[in-house]
Protein backbone atom coordinates (compact mmCIF):
# COMPACT_ATOMS: atom_id res chain seq x y z
CA UNK A 1 0.00 0.00 0.00
CA UNK A 2 2.57 2.29 1.05
CA UNK A 3 4.84 1.11 -1.86
CA UNK A 4 1.82 1.87 -4.13
CA UNK A 5 1.65 5.34 -2.63
CA UNK A 6 5.14 6.19 -3.11
CA UNK A 7 5.27 5.29 -6.98
CA UNK A 8 1.84 7.62 -7.45
CA UNK A 9 3.78 10.44 -5.94
CA UNK A 10 7.02 9.49 -7.71
CA UNK A 11 5.26 9.65 -10.63
CA UNK A 12 3.04 12.42 -10.24
CA UNK A 13 6.41 14.35 -9.07
CA UNK A 14 7.66 13.32 -12.16
CA UNK A 15 4.90 14.00 -14.32
CA UNK A 16 5.00 17.37 -13.23
CA UNK A 17 8.98 18.10 -13.30
CA UNK A 18 7.99 17.61 -17.16
CA UNK A 19 5.71 19.59 -17.37
CA UNK A 20 7.33 22.61 -16.03
CA UNK A 21 10.71 21.62 -17.82
CA UNK A 22 8.18 21.53 -21.06
CA UNK A 23 7.75 25.25 -21.15
CA UNK A 24 10.79 26.51 -22.92
CA UNK A 25 9.99 29.82 -23.94
CA UNK A 26 9.49 33.39 -21.70
CA UNK A 27 6.70 34.34 -23.37
CA UNK A 28 3.33 34.29 -21.45
CA UNK A 29 1.65 37.34 -23.14
CA UNK A 30 0.86 37.40 -26.30
CA UNK A 31 -0.30 41.06 -28.02
CA UNK A 32 -1.43 40.94 -31.31
CA UNK A 33 -1.69 44.00 -33.61
CA UNK A 34 -2.57 44.21 -37.19
CA UNK A 35 -2.76 47.34 -39.69
CA UNK A 36 -5.64 47.53 -42.35
CA UNK A 37 -4.04 47.33 -45.88
CA UNK A 38 -0.85 49.01 -44.76
CA UNK A 39 1.72 47.95 -47.98
CA UNK A 40 5.13 46.66 -47.53
CA UNK A 41 6.12 49.20 -49.83
CA UNK A 42 5.87 52.08 -46.93
CA UNK A 43 7.30 49.99 -44.13
CA UNK A 44 10.23 49.11 -46.03
CA UNK A 45 10.73 52.31 -48.57
CA UNK A 46 9.07 54.99 -46.77
CA UNK A 47 6.99 57.26 -48.70
CA UNK A 48 6.29 56.72 -52.32
CA UNK A 49 7.85 59.18 -54.40
CA UNK A 50 5.17 58.63 -56.68
CA UNK A 51 1.95 59.56 -54.50
CA UNK A 52 4.19 61.79 -51.96
CA UNK A 53 3.32 65.04 -53.49
CA UNK A 54 0.44 64.20 -56.20
CA UNK A 55 -2.21 67.16 -55.47
CA UNK A 56 -4.77 64.80 -56.54
CA UNK A 57 -3.48 62.71 -53.45
CA UNK A 58 -2.80 65.41 -51.18
CA UNK A 59 -4.52 68.45 -50.25
CA UNK A 60 -2.26 71.00 -50.16
CA UNK A 61 1.24 70.34 -52.78
CA UNK A 62 4.56 69.91 -50.82
CA UNK A 63 2.47 69.69 -47.46
CA UNK A 64 4.07 65.95 -46.72
CA UNK A 65 7.76 66.97 -47.92
CA UNK A 66 9.49 68.26 -44.45
CA UNK A 67 8.12 65.16 -42.90
CA UNK A 68 8.43 62.25 -45.19
CA UNK A 69 10.49 62.83 -47.92
CA UNK A 70 14.32 62.13 -48.17
CA UNK A 71 15.99 61.20 -51.21
CA UNK A 72 17.37 57.83 -48.83
CA UNK A 73 14.59 55.28 -48.60
CA UNK A 74 16.38 54.20 -45.57
CA UNK A 75 15.67 57.87 -43.58
CA UNK A 76 11.93 57.86 -45.56
CA UNK A 77 11.24 54.88 -43.66
CA UNK A 78 12.30 55.66 -40.38
CA UNK A 79 10.43 59.28 -41.33
CA UNK A 80 6.96 57.55 -41.29
CA UNK A 81 8.00 54.45 -38.31
CA UNK A 82 10.29 55.76 -36.00
CA UNK A 83 9.36 53.01 -33.48
CA UNK A 84 9.41 50.09 -35.73
CA UNK A 85 12.72 51.45 -37.04
CA UNK A 86 14.08 52.17 -33.57
CA UNK A 87 13.40 49.49 -31.90
CA UNK A 88 11.88 46.59 -33.89
CA UNK A 89 14.71 46.61 -36.00
CA UNK A 90 16.91 46.18 -33.40
CA UNK A 91 15.68 43.91 -30.63
CA UNK A 92 12.65 42.30 -33.25
CA UNK A 93 12.12 40.99 -36.44
CA UNK A 94 10.95 42.43 -39.32
CA UNK A 95 9.79 40.59 -42.77
CA UNK A 96 8.70 41.16 -46.23
CA UNK A 97 11.26 43.28 -48.06
CA UNK A 98 10.94 41.38 -51.28
CA UNK A 99 13.79 43.33 -52.56
CA UNK A 100 15.71 41.13 -50.66
CA UNK A 101 13.60 37.57 -51.89
CA UNK A 102 12.10 37.78 -48.30
CA UNK A 103 8.74 37.53 -49.53
CA UNK A 104 5.54 37.61 -47.01
CA UNK A 105 1.79 37.26 -48.60
CA UNK A 106 -1.59 35.90 -47.85
CA UNK A 107 -2.25 32.08 -48.99
CA UNK A 108 -5.73 33.06 -49.33
CA UNK A 109 -6.38 34.43 -53.22
CA UNK A 110 -9.38 36.74 -51.84
CA UNK A 111 -6.90 39.56 -50.97
CA UNK A 112 -9.64 41.56 -48.81
CA UNK A 113 -9.95 41.94 -45.24
CA UNK A 114 -12.24 39.11 -43.50
CA UNK A 115 -10.05 36.54 -45.21
CA UNK A 116 -7.20 37.93 -44.37
CA UNK A 117 -8.05 38.48 -40.73
CA UNK A 118 -9.55 34.73 -40.89
CA UNK A 119 -5.95 33.17 -42.22
CA UNK A 120 -4.24 35.52 -39.69
CA UNK A 121 -5.80 34.30 -36.69
CA UNK A 122 -7.04 31.24 -38.24
CA UNK A 123 -3.85 29.81 -39.37
CA UNK A 124 -5.27 28.44 -42.67
CA UNK A 125 -7.29 30.29 -45.95
CA UNK A 126 -10.92 29.04 -46.68
CA UNK A 127 -11.63 30.67 -49.53
CA UNK A 128 -14.33 28.32 -50.28
CA UNK A 129 -16.26 29.73 -47.05
CA UNK A 130 -14.16 32.96 -46.13
CA UNK A 131 -15.40 34.86 -49.70
CA UNK A 132 -17.06 37.94 -48.33
CA UNK A 133 -16.62 40.71 -45.81
CA UNK A 134 -19.91 40.12 -44.90
CA UNK A 135 -21.33 40.14 -41.03
CA UNK A 136 -21.24 36.26 -40.94
CA UNK A 137 -19.75 34.14 -37.73
CA UNK A 138 -16.32 33.13 -39.01
CA UNK A 139 -17.04 29.27 -38.96
CA UNK A 140 -13.65 28.55 -38.17
CA UNK A 141 -11.91 28.76 -34.52
CA UNK A 142 -9.59 31.57 -34.07
CA UNK A 143 -6.44 31.12 -31.91
CA UNK A 144 -8.09 33.21 -29.98
CA UNK A 145 -10.53 31.01 -29.52
CA UNK A 146 -8.84 27.90 -28.45
CA UNK A 147 -6.45 29.82 -26.09
CA UNK A 148 -10.01 31.22 -24.51
CA UNK A 149 -10.61 27.88 -24.09
CA UNK A 150 -7.45 27.02 -22.19
CA UNK A 151 -7.74 27.43 -18.07
CA UNK A 152 -4.25 29.49 -18.37
CA UNK A 153 -6.27 32.07 -20.33
CA UNK A 154 -10.18 31.63 -20.13
CA UNK A 155 -11.52 35.48 -19.51
CA UNK A 156 -7.97 36.59 -20.18
CA UNK A 157 -8.75 36.79 -24.33
CA UNK A 158 -9.27 40.49 -24.97
CA UNK A 159 -9.95 41.92 -28.45
CA UNK A 160 -10.17 46.14 -29.62
CA UNK A 161 -11.18 46.70 -33.52
CA UNK A 162 -11.42 50.10 -35.67
CA UNK A 163 -13.79 47.70 -38.33
CA UNK A 164 -16.96 46.65 -37.13
CA UNK A 165 -17.05 43.06 -38.31
CA UNK A 166 -14.60 41.91 -36.25
CA UNK A 167 -17.09 40.31 -33.36
CA UNK A 168 -17.72 38.30 -36.51
CA UNK A 169 -14.56 37.17 -37.45
CA UNK A 170 -13.57 36.45 -33.71
CA UNK A 171 -16.86 34.46 -33.41
CA UNK A 172 -18.33 36.21 -30.29
CA UNK A 173 -21.08 34.23 -29.93
CA UNK A 174 -19.74 30.96 -29.82
CA UNK A 175 -16.10 32.26 -28.76
CA UNK A 176 -17.68 34.46 -25.99
CA UNK A 177 -14.17 36.57 -26.43
CA UNK A 178 -15.14 40.46 -25.75
CA UNK A 179 -14.70 42.26 -28.81
CA UNK A 180 -15.25 45.82 -28.40
CA UNK A 181 -15.56 47.28 -32.23
CA UNK A 182 -16.94 49.47 -34.72
CA UNK A 183 -18.45 52.02 -32.72
CA UNK A 184 -19.34 49.75 -29.52
CA UNK A 185 -18.43 51.94 -26.24
CA UNK A 186 -16.99 50.50 -23.43
CA UNK A 187 -19.69 48.81 -20.88
CA UNK A 188 -20.63 47.96 -17.66
CA UNK A 189 -21.07 49.26 -13.83
CA UNK A 190 -17.31 49.83 -13.15
CA UNK A 191 -16.21 52.28 -15.75
CA UNK A 192 -13.22 53.90 -15.04
CA UNK A 193 -13.13 57.84 -16.01
CA UNK A 194 -11.23 57.21 -19.00
CA UNK A 195 -13.73 54.68 -20.59
CA UNK A 196 -16.96 57.09 -19.06
CA UNK A 197 -14.65 60.17 -21.36
CA UNK A 198 -14.26 58.14 -24.67
CA UNK A 199 -17.63 56.99 -24.75
CA UNK A 200 -18.69 60.30 -24.86
CA UNK A 201 -16.28 61.41 -27.31
CA UNK A 202 -17.10 58.17 -29.41
CA UNK A 203 -20.57 59.36 -29.64
CA UNK A 204 -19.52 62.71 -30.36
CA UNK A 205 -16.55 62.80 -32.65
CA UNK A 206 -18.17 60.59 -35.81
CA UNK A 207 -15.15 60.45 -38.41
CA UNK A 208 -15.52 60.30 -41.94
CA UNK A 209 -16.76 56.39 -41.85
CA UNK A 210 -19.78 54.28 -41.31
CA UNK A 211 -18.43 51.16 -40.71
CA UNK A 212 -14.80 51.97 -38.88
CA UNK A 213 -14.28 53.70 -36.48
CA UNK A 214 -11.24 56.73 -35.62
CA UNK A 215 -8.51 54.24 -34.13
CA UNK A 216 -7.52 56.80 -31.32
CA UNK A 217 -11.38 55.50 -30.13
CA UNK A 218 -9.76 51.88 -30.40
CA UNK A 219 -6.13 52.78 -28.59
CA UNK A 220 -7.74 53.98 -25.58
CA UNK A 221 -10.12 51.49 -24.93
CA UNK A 222 -7.10 49.30 -25.29
CA UNK A 223 -4.92 51.07 -23.52
CA UNK A 224 -7.81 51.78 -20.24
CA UNK A 225 -8.14 47.43 -20.52
CA UNK A 226 -4.18 46.48 -20.30
CA UNK A 227 -4.39 48.58 -17.01
CA UNK A 228 -7.90 47.58 -15.54
CA UNK A 229 -8.22 43.74 -16.85
CA UNK A 230 -4.81 42.73 -17.76
CA UNK A 231 -5.47 40.28 -20.31
CA UNK A 232 -2.78 37.91 -21.06
CA UNK A 233 -3.79 37.94 -25.28
CA UNK A 234 -4.50 41.15 -26.50
CA UNK A 235 -5.42 41.89 -30.25
CA UNK A 236 -5.95 45.16 -31.61
CA UNK A 237 -6.96 45.88 -35.06
CA UNK A 238 -6.12 49.20 -36.75
CA UNK A 239 -8.24 50.31 -39.61
CA UNK A 240 -7.57 53.55 -40.67
CA UNK A 241 -4.73 53.30 -43.01
CA UNK A 242 -7.35 51.15 -45.38
CA UNK A 243 -9.65 53.53 -45.39
CA UNK A 244 -7.68 56.45 -46.46
CA UNK A 245 -6.48 54.76 -49.31
CA UNK A 246 -9.84 53.63 -50.31
CA UNK A 247 -10.79 57.63 -50.43
CA UNK A 248 -7.59 58.57 -52.16
CA UNK A 249 -5.81 60.21 -49.46
CA UNK A 250 -2.05 59.82 -49.59
CA UNK A 251 -1.69 62.45 -46.73
CA UNK A 252 -4.08 60.77 -44.79
CA UNK A 253 -2.65 57.93 -44.69
CA UNK A 254 0.67 58.59 -44.00
CA UNK A 255 -0.17 60.61 -41.23
CA UNK A 256 -2.01 57.85 -39.98
CA UNK A 257 0.49 54.85 -40.23
CA UNK A 258 2.85 57.28 -38.13
CA UNK A 259 0.20 57.72 -35.24
CA UNK A 260 -0.12 53.95 -35.70
CA UNK A 261 2.87 53.36 -35.30
CA UNK A 262 2.93 55.50 -31.89
CA UNK A 263 0.33 53.98 -30.48
CA UNK A 264 2.52 50.68 -31.08
CA UNK A 265 4.74 52.34 -29.42
CA UNK A 266 2.46 52.96 -26.59
CA UNK A 267 1.46 49.76 -26.14
CA UNK A 268 4.76 48.10 -26.23
CA UNK A 269 5.88 50.92 -23.45
CA UNK A 270 2.91 50.21 -21.17
CA UNK A 271 3.75 46.57 -21.14
CA UNK A 272 7.59 46.52 -20.46
CA UNK A 273 6.39 48.90 -17.62
CA UNK A 274 4.49 45.78 -16.06
CA UNK A 275 5.79 43.72 -13.87
CA UNK A 276 2.87 41.22 -15.31
CA UNK A 277 4.31 41.88 -19.06
CA UNK A 278 8.01 42.92 -18.81
CA UNK A 279 9.84 40.76 -20.81
CA UNK A 280 7.29 37.79 -20.56
CA UNK A 281 5.50 39.27 -23.46
CA UNK A 282 5.31 38.99 -27.24
CA UNK A 283 4.02 41.51 -29.61
CA UNK A 284 3.41 40.17 -33.24
CA UNK A 285 2.04 42.55 -35.88
CA UNK A 286 1.01 42.51 -39.61
CA UNK A 287 -1.59 43.31 -42.06
CA UNK A 288 -4.35 41.67 -43.46
CA UNK A 289 -3.20 42.46 -47.53
CA UNK A 290 -1.83 44.44 -49.89
CA UNK A 291 -2.84 47.07 -52.23
CA UNK A 292 -1.66 48.15 -55.65
CA UNK A 293 1.32 50.28 -56.75
CA UNK A 294 0.26 52.53 -59.62
CA UNK A 295 -1.36 56.06 -58.81
CA UNK A 296 -4.93 54.56 -59.36
CA UNK A 297 -4.74 51.21 -57.94
CA UNK A 298 -2.80 51.61 -54.39
CA UNK A 299 -6.27 52.63 -53.57
CA UNK A 300 -7.49 49.02 -53.57
CA UNK A 301 -6.96 45.61 -53.25
CA UNK A 302 -8.74 42.55 -54.41
CA UNK A 303 -8.00 39.71 -56.53
CA UNK A 304 -7.57 41.92 -59.35
CA UNK A 305 -4.82 43.78 -58.52
CA UNK A 306 -1.79 41.80 -58.73
CA UNK A 307 0.21 42.95 -55.28
CA UNK A 308 -2.70 42.29 -53.08
CA UNK A 309 -1.61 39.88 -51.36
CA UNK A 310 1.78 41.13 -50.75
CA UNK A 311 1.96 41.55 -46.65
CA UNK A 312 4.74 41.83 -43.78
CA UNK A 313 4.97 40.46 -40.77
CA UNK A 314 7.20 41.77 -37.57
CA UNK A 315 7.52 40.24 -33.93
CA UNK A 316 9.42 41.31 -30.80
CA UNK A 317 9.58 39.84 -27.38
CA UNK A 318 11.88 37.80 -25.03
CA UNK A 319 11.76 34.51 -27.58
CA UNK A 320 12.99 36.13 -30.80
CA UNK A 321 16.38 37.03 -31.47
CA UNK A 322 17.00 40.51 -32.64
CA UNK A 323 17.09 39.81 -36.68
CA UNK A 324 15.99 43.09 -37.61
CA UNK A 325 15.11 43.10 -41.02
CA UNK A 326 15.21 39.60 -42.26
CA UNK A 327 17.18 39.81 -45.67
CA UNK A 328 17.13 35.84 -46.49
CA UNK A 329 15.38 34.55 -49.07
CA UNK A 330 12.01 32.18 -48.08
CA UNK A 331 8.43 32.76 -47.95
CA UNK A 332 6.30 33.66 -44.89
CA UNK A 333 2.45 34.29 -44.30
CA UNK A 334 -0.22 35.41 -41.88
CA UNK A 335 -1.42 32.00 -41.74
CA UNK A 336 2.28 31.05 -40.18
CA UNK A 337 0.99 33.42 -37.35
CA UNK A 338 -1.72 30.90 -35.21
CA UNK A 339 1.04 28.01 -34.47
CA UNK A 340 3.65 30.63 -33.89
CA UNK A 341 1.82 32.35 -31.20
CA UNK A 342 1.13 28.95 -29.65
CA UNK A 343 4.77 27.86 -30.06
CA UNK A 344 5.87 30.70 -28.45
CA UNK A 345 3.53 30.12 -25.39
CA UNK A 346 5.28 26.51 -25.50
CA UNK A 347 2.35 25.34 -27.02
CA UNK A 348 1.29 23.22 -29.79
CA UNK A 349 -1.36 24.80 -31.79
CA UNK A 350 -4.56 22.32 -31.99
CA UNK A 351 -5.82 22.80 -35.40
CA UNK A 352 -3.47 20.24 -37.91
CA UNK A 353 -4.67 22.71 -40.82
CA UNK A 354 -2.65 25.64 -39.61
CA UNK A 355 -0.01 26.63 -41.72
CA UNK A 356 4.00 25.77 -39.92
CA UNK A 357 5.17 28.13 -37.17
CA UNK A 358 7.88 31.46 -38.36
CA UNK A 359 10.47 28.82 -36.72
CA UNK A 360 12.91 32.18 -37.15
CA UNK A 361 10.88 33.83 -35.01
CA UNK A 362 11.51 31.40 -32.03
CA UNK A 363 14.89 31.31 -30.59
ZN1 LIG B 1 -9.93 47.78 -48.15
Amino acid sequence: MKAKFLTLLLLASLSFGAHAQSKKTATENIILVTFDGLRWQELFKGADSLLIDDTGLIDQAGSLLSTYWDEDPIKRREMLFPFFWSTIAKEGQLYGNRAYGNMADNTNKMWFSYPGYNEFLSGFADDSRINSNNKFYNPNVTLLEYLNQMPAFKGKVMAFASWDVFPFIINTERSGIPVNAGFDIAKGTDLTDVEKTVNRLQQEIRGPWGGVRLDAFTQAYALEAIKKYKPKVLYVAYGETDDWAHDGKYDQYLLSATQTDKYIQELWNTLQADPQYKDKTTLLISVDHGRGITKESWKSHGARVPEGGEIWLMAIGPDTPAGGEMKMKGQWSSAMVARTVYELLGLSYPDPKAAPAVKEMIK
